[in-house]
């Protein structure tokens, strides 16, 4: 008999699950896909996406389309809880939906509670995820912009997802800057940016004075979990583009318009990204399930619950036993055709397959102005040529998940 298959989230693991969902309907089973938004956004190109290299459309996937065209259902709506003995899983709406197999993608939040409470009547501050976010904090620092209101951006976080932040809002700001200037030489140069990497010495002393003040807010060190060479690129970047990097201590809180430093220092700020790190989703732990130190789900070599065999998940929202991973997409990438055999053999009675993280994965940041830095086990390269090769490989990502709407 037909069982009922239900994936939570649409995110990068369940891609492949997700392209091969008719293969579950021609056997007989129904799958539901609950999910809060008709579309899963690729955070690697969030940044550029707020930068304005990319699109929207080009940075997404359409999932609602996708589950519906290949025979299953889609519910749109954010699971909270699970009930694994009933095999009930509940959304915020109040609807329950049960199942018999269930795989979870639910991904990562920022924690920005703890700095900043939900109340702030200042509503010019941004999480840098979930990535929606980034298409409304582009269009609000356009509008303080262009209304002459901008003086300071800041962005709280000391890691990648900062640095990928102020370098494309620096980029944002350069081009509207210079897209909005009477000066013809410099619109010219800007232009041109779209095949060339935009260096500071290209920018008018006019325009210069026209963009925000950048600060980023780094705790201790900015950039201080990675090899001493690739934190200088980063910072050299930042500083040539005459972004502030203040590193005497963590931010305690934001108090309106104030970022409030553990020194006791308070910076005036006219619009805040938070990039404070990510933490898994919290439904296992509301849940009661078997969680690892990060709270994320607790699974074993085949991306199962290590307590309910017929719970399985992928991405940031879990802790794999074996050997913990960082939270990064390519993981989730990797983790796809594990996930899609085992959801398929659990049905099927046959054996599961092992995961296996792979080797050191490639890491490229792009940092605005068609610049990145790249590192791959003890190869580095900047500049350009770094932003080309992540450029290359998340649209070919894209293309091959977006081929799957036609
Ligand atoms: C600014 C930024 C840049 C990054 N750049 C890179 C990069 O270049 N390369 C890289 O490898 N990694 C990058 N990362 C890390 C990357 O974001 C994550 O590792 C990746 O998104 C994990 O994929 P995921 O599918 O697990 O989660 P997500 O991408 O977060 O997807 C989770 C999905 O689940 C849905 N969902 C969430 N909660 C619920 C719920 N309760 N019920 C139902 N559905 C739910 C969401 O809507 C979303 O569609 C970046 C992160 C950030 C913040």
């Amino acid at each position: 008999m037909g069982k009922h298959l239900v994936l939570v989230g649409g995110g990068h693991a369940h891609m492949v699950t997700l392209a091969n969902l008719h293969q579950f309907i021609e056997k007989g089973h129904r799958v539901t896909v609950v999910g809060p938004s008709e579309y899963h956004y690729y955070s690697g190109m969030g940044p550029g996406m707020l930068g304005g290299t990319y699109t929207p459309e080009e940075i997404r996937f359409a999932t609602r389309l996708v589950v519906e065209r290949k025979g299953g259902v889609f519910v749109k709506g954010r699971a909270v809880r699970i009930d694994p003995d009933k095999r009930v899983i509940s959304l915020e709406s109040g609807a329950t939906i049960s199942y018999d197999l269930l795989s979870c993608n639910t991904g990562s939040y920022v924690p920005s509670s703890t700095i900043c409470s939900p109340y702030m009547p200042n509503k010019d501050i941004f999480t840098v995820k979930p990535i929606e976010k980034l298409m409304d904090a582009k269009k609000a620092f356009i509008a303080k912009l262009s209304q002459n209101r901008l003086k300071t951006v800041s962005i709280i976080g000391g890691g990648p997802s900062s640095a990928e932040i102020a370098g494309n809002v620096w980029q944002l700001a350069v081009n509207y800057c210079t897209m909005n200037s009477t000066d013809s030489d410099s619109k010219n140069i800007i232009a041109d940016s779209k095949n060339f990497e935009i260096q500071n010495s290209h920018i008018m002393p006019c325009i210069k004075n026209m963009i925000p003040q950048i600060n980023i807010f780094a705790g201790k060190k900015f950039m201080s979990n990675f090899p001493e060479n690739i934190r200088r690129m980063v910072v050299t970047t930042m500083k040539n583009r005459g972004v502030h990097i203040f590193e005497e201590g963590y931010v305690k809180r934001i108090d309106n318009d104030y970022i409030v430093v553990g020194s006791g220092s308070r910076y005036q700020s006219d619009f805040i990204f938070i990039a404070l790190g990510i933490k898994p989703s919290d439904i296992f732990k509301e849940s009661g399930l078997p969680i690892g130190p990060d709270q994320g789900l607790l699974v074993n070599k085949f991306l199962q619950s290590t307590r309910y065999p017929e719970i399985f998940g992928g991405g940031d929202c879990i802790y794999f036993k074996d050997s913990p991973l960082d939270k990064v997409g390519v993981y989730a990438v990797r983790q796809n055709p594990v996930l899609f055999h085992n959801l398929m053999a659990c049905l099927d009675n046959q054996p599961l397959q092992q995961f296996n993280p792979g080797e050191e994965y490639l890491l490229v940041f792009n940092l605005g102005g068609g610049y990145g830095v790249l590192k791959k086990k003890w190869f580095s390269l900047k500049g350009r040529p770094a932003f080309i090769v992540k450029d290359l490989i998340d649209r070919k990502f894209m293309k091959e998940f977006q081929s799957i709407e036609e």
